[in-house]
């Protein structure tokens, strides 16, 4: 029995629409999976490129206080070194005398195997990195690592960006990227894998500003979320304790989301403050300091990071955009996905497979394909056309009709409140973009929106 959120979400329905419409499937299936590791199908691909999007836009390209980079996943072995990661990135881990299951230390409520009963062993810290070799010698001075994060990739990067973009504090260094743990515990679906993507930003800043700026983008990354539909009161603020925190951290807050298992982390932000500038330095022998021009001294900044995995904000948003209501005798199933995140904005379905229907509709997609990710669907009724796009979130659904080749007129069909409209062909891609960047909101029948889009 998979268990339910307040909200009724069920991590069952999601893991098999997202199975069956091409979101997301088991890595290498036909071996019979993969543990803990996923492949994004054709919608699921589209969902997280527009959730990367979202982030990218947000950090990035409408600020210009934070560039971004994209470091290589294998760094110099040293650098896990500085980081600490060497020594201190594991799990207390604990193994069954019975059946030899792995569990970690800190998330066992009894002192016995949870699947069996058996005894378990005295715990032991399990490193999380992956290990592999470079070059075809495998021996210890030729190991490497998959990286754990990104981070690290933008603090040895810290005075080449600096040096080449000439910013000046407060600024931040972006990064979206691939990410492997080997996790003692995997499961939830996407929400905990080996291999996972992940979005972080390093703001860096004068110290004595940290406290501040760290508020700052507590407050920013929760109104990320929620401008993207996923619902205010499924979030809330987790502060670590003083011996939770990270051995880099001063502070930690975690934004959670109320997943079908439970509350759990979405995005951790933590203020670490100058340990990882101040340990490269250390290692590498390289100034990692800021000039700063008004005290007249070189200073090693502070550093705020929100970091959040791709695949579990994948996950948050096909949690929060799941929906099921009556309509008639039927159940409809819905993803009110927010525009932005929707894999398809529009459907173009035709009524019939008859020329010139055909041709006319072929022609409206060929024209809104330069502007959005559109599907085409002419197979079955159009009732179970709509419930088909209804399913996998697209907003807008066109139908063009016999009446349309007279009147030049097409019906555009709305997801949420299921409105239709008829608007003239040469108007069409004119309205559609009003309604997906919110110039138009969707109005449920009884009269909410189901989703508004901030404007500046
Ligand atoms: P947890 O306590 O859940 O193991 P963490 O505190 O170690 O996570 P961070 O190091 O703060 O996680 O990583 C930042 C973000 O990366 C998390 O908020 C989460 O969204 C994502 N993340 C971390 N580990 C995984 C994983 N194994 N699978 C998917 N996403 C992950």
């Amino acid at each position: 029995m998979s268990e339910r959120t307040p909200a009724g979400v069920d991590m069952e329905k999601i893991v098999s629409l997202s199975r069956r419409r091409g979101f997301i499937f088991p890595s290498s299936e036909i071996y019979g999976g993969l543990s803990s590791c996923w492949d994004y199908g054709p919608l699921g691909v589209e969902l997280k490129r527009n959730v990367k999007e979202a982030w990218w836009n947000a950090v990035v390209r409408e600020r210009d206080d934070v560039v971004g980079i994209d470091a290589s996943i294998l760094m110099h072995p040293r650098v896990w070194e500085a980081s600490g990661h060497l020594e201190g990135f594991s799990d207390p881990l604990r193994e069954c005398r019975n059946c030899h299951q792995r569990w970690r230390a800190d998330e066992l409520k009894e002192d016995q195997c949870p699947d069996c009963g058996g005894g378990l062993t005295a715990a032991r810290q399990f490193n999380l990195m992956f290990k592999t070799f470079m070059g075809p010698v495998e021996d210890e001075a030729s190991t490497v690592y998959l990286r754990p994060e990104t981070a690290q990739g933008m603090f040895v990067n810290f005075q080449n960006v600096l040096s080449t973009t000439r910013k000046r504090l407060p600024f931040g260094i972006a990064q979206i990227g691939k990410a492997f743990r080997n996790e003692i515990t995997t499961g939830n679906f996407i929400f905990r894998s080996r291999e996972f993507e992940i979005m972080e930003v390093e703001f860096f800043v004068k110290p004595g500003t940290d406290e501040k700026w760290f508020d700052y983008w507590l407050e920013e990354r929760l109104n990320w979320h929620v401008k993207l539909g996923i619902k205010r009161e499924n979030l809330r603020f987790r502060e670590h304790d003083k011996e939770e925190l990270s051995h880099y951290s001063r502070r930690t807050v975690d934004i959670n989301y109320l997943f079908p298992m439970g509350w759990a982390e979405l995005e951790g932000i933590a203020n670490r403050g100058d340990f990882d500038l101040t340990q490269h330095e250390k290692f590498s022998g390289k100034e990692m300091t800021y000039f700063d021009d008004e005290a007249k001294e070189h200073i090693t900044p502070c550093v705020v990071e929100p970091a959040l995995g791709v695949d579990r904000t994948v996950l948050a948003f096909l949690c929060d955009a799941y929906d099921e209501e009556q309509d008639k005798d039927e159940l409809r199933v819905v993803l009110r996905f927010h525009p932005d995140l929707a894999p398809f904005k529009v459907a173009v379905l035709p009524l019939s497979r008859r020329e010139p229907l055909v041709k006319a509709a072929t022609d409206i997609y060929a024209d809104l394909r330069q502007h959005w990710m559109v599907a085409y669907d002419d197979a079955q009724s159009i009732g179970r056309r709509y419930r088909r796009q209804d399913e996998i979130g697209t907003p807008f659904c066109i139908t063009i009709d016999f009446q349309s080749l007279e009147d030049n007129q097409v019906t555009i069909r709305e997801r949420d409140s299921m409105n239709q409209i008829r608007v003239p062909i040469a108007e069409l891609q004119k309205t559609l973009a009003a309604k997906l960047t919110g110039e138009d909101l969707f109005v449920l029948p009884e009269g909410g929106q189901v989703w508004k889009v901030e404007k500046e």
